[in-house]
């Protein structure tokens, strides 16, 4: 009895429930959620958000088989799928056979049927992907990877992979994990008493990557078109839900684009994964849209956000992003109700300041109430490598802003005139000499180019409407949390 249940190919919950009339008796494989009345499992395989309802003959069953079918416990059944008389599904399977291939202690099983909050979760964060809400945003996560990817190669760009160790740190600018295997209890010091680096396993300090932007540049300064999708990693110390540790980015780089195809190309791409999602992942997102829904509902009515999750992607997808400069978001913001009320943390006085999150905050949801993209920020409050424009004051840069994530892209046109370069790096005090490699690229072939980073966690808050970065990557890392 048991091998021939064995042998009879399993169905996964998705295939079966896209076409069931294909199907009469089948064989389920999955974990149970609940167990009702010692009559209903709610069956779920992980294949898709939809639970199959399995209904126990318990009348028939060993009362020690039926204590065995507990939240979590994983099981094969072998039943007829028949129409369900009962509120809340459409179809259901008539139990004949059940096994319990792994049993959980109910006990002991953290996951109960009933509502955990996020922050439990995070602490089971190896059990958390049983959960509905889970579930839907990694299979939501694996969707928009591939949207990435397909978006890029249908347009000839080639994915390169940039080193994860690296040896230079002009950008990382003392936000960098070392990478080392001498012995912190007793490393090898030089002459000058310092840490002696040379007797590391690279022969000088390295660190992990903090973006792979340098070295895609010199493959786009060859192939063209490139992109890059891989980790980084930062250890700057925010504690917010919006920064991770470590977080995949995606940083495509172009030869012969200037700032306005960089642009362009970002808000296309940007629009093409959503729209993918919206078209695959279409119950993954309804069920996310009513968590959200849901959530709100507890927030005091002026807090709410006035669209649903599906609404507002749907709206990024088909509006315009506007696109304003730096100086003239500063006109706004100086001239805005809670800069003038005093409302700001951080008011906005002069021309040159960084802006903040509330202030990006306000642009995006009060003022514009669409995504931004603001560009030609002033030199002084962006990075080395960025194109100096006329006025000598502003760099090519540009970042998307959109709304309750902040900065989703951060991007440029690169600096490509050797001598601006090496000026600018003298004058950030950027030792030029690790940089060798960088600048060769301005000395042999330079070309105007651009590209752009976007954080791939900040992607995925907006397509699942979830509102912690930590709640979207399998295994968060953040200060002082590295468990798993
Ligand atoms: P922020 O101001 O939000 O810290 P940033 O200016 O440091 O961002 P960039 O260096 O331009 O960001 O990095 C490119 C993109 O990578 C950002 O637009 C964002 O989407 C993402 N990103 C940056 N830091 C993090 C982080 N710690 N965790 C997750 N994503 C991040
Ligand atoms: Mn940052």
């Amino acid at each position: 009895m048991r091998r021939k249940l064995m042998s009879m190919k399993h169905l996964r919950l998705a295939e079966l429930l896209s076409q069931p009339e294909k199907y009469d008796t089948v064989v389920v494989r999955g974990w149970v959620r609940t167990f009702r009345a010692n009559r209903f499992i709610a069956l779920n395989d992980g294949s898709t958000i939809e639970n199959l309802q399995c209904v126990v003959d318990f009348e028939n069953t060993d009362e020690s088989l039926l204590k065995k079918i507990n939240s979590g416990a994983a099981v094969e059944i072998k039943g007829q799928l028949v129409e369900s008389m009962g509120k809340g599904q459409s179809l259901e399977v008539m139990v004949e056979t059940i096994k319990i291939v792994g049993e959980a202690d109910p006990d002991l099983y953290p996951i109960q049927p009933k509502k955990h909050s996020f922050e439990f979760l995070r602490e089971k964060a190896h059990l958390r992907v049983r959960t509905a809400t889970f579930s839907a945003v990694m299979r939501i996560r694996s969707v928009l990877s591939f949207a990435i990817h397909q978006f890029f190669q249908d347009k000839g760009f080639c994915y390169v992979h940039t080193p994860i160790i690296t040896g230079s740190d002009a950008e990382g600018a003392g936000e960098m994990f070392r990478v080392s295997v001498l012995d912190p209890q007793k490393p090898p010091i030089d002459d000058e008493g310092a840490v002696d680096f040379k007797q590391d396993f690279f022969g000088k300090e390295t660190n992990l990557t903090v973006s792979g932007q340098l070295e895609a540049e010199t493959y786009a300064q060859g192939l063209g078109n490139v992109y890059t999708f891989g980790p980084t990693f930062r250890a700057e110390n925010s504690n917010t839900s919006r920064h991770l540790a470590e977080f995949w980015m995606i940083e495509p780089e172009m030869a012969f684009h200037d700032l306005d195809d960089n642009m362009d190309l970002a808000e296309e791409f940007i629009k093409y994964t959503l729209e993918y999602v919206l078209e695959k992942c279409e119950k993954d997102l309804a069920f996310l849209d009513q968590r959200l829904a849901n959530e709100e509902k507890t927030k005091p009515q002026n807090q709410r956000s006035p669209m649903g999750l599906m609404e507002k992607i749907k709206f990024v997808v088909q509006n315009e992003f506007k696109r304003v400069s730096y100086t003239e978001a500063i006109d706004i913001l100086k001239n805005s109700k809670p800069n003038k009320k005093k409302k700001f943390d951080y008011l906005i006085e002069e021309w040159g300041t960084d802006l903040q999150s509330e202030h990006e905050r306000y642009l995006v949801e009060k003022h514009f109430n669409a995504p931004v993209i603001l560009y030609d920020y002033p030199a002084k409050i962006k990075a080395f490598y960025m194109r100096m424009n006329e006025d000598q004051k502003t760099v090519r840069a540009m970042d998307i802003l959109f709304p309750g994530i902040g900065e989703i892209v951060g991007g440029s046109q690169r600096e490509e005139r050797l001598e601006v370069l090496e000026k600018r790096i003298e004058e950030l005090g950027i030792d030029a000499e690790e940089l060798w490699w960088y600048l060769d690229l301005r000395r042999f072939g330079s070309t105007p180019h651009s590209g752009f980073g976007l954080g791939f966690e900040r992607l995925v808050l907006f397509a699942t409407g979830m509102s912690n970065i930590r709640d979207v990557i399998p295994f968060p890392r953040t200060p002082q949390n590295a468990t798993f």
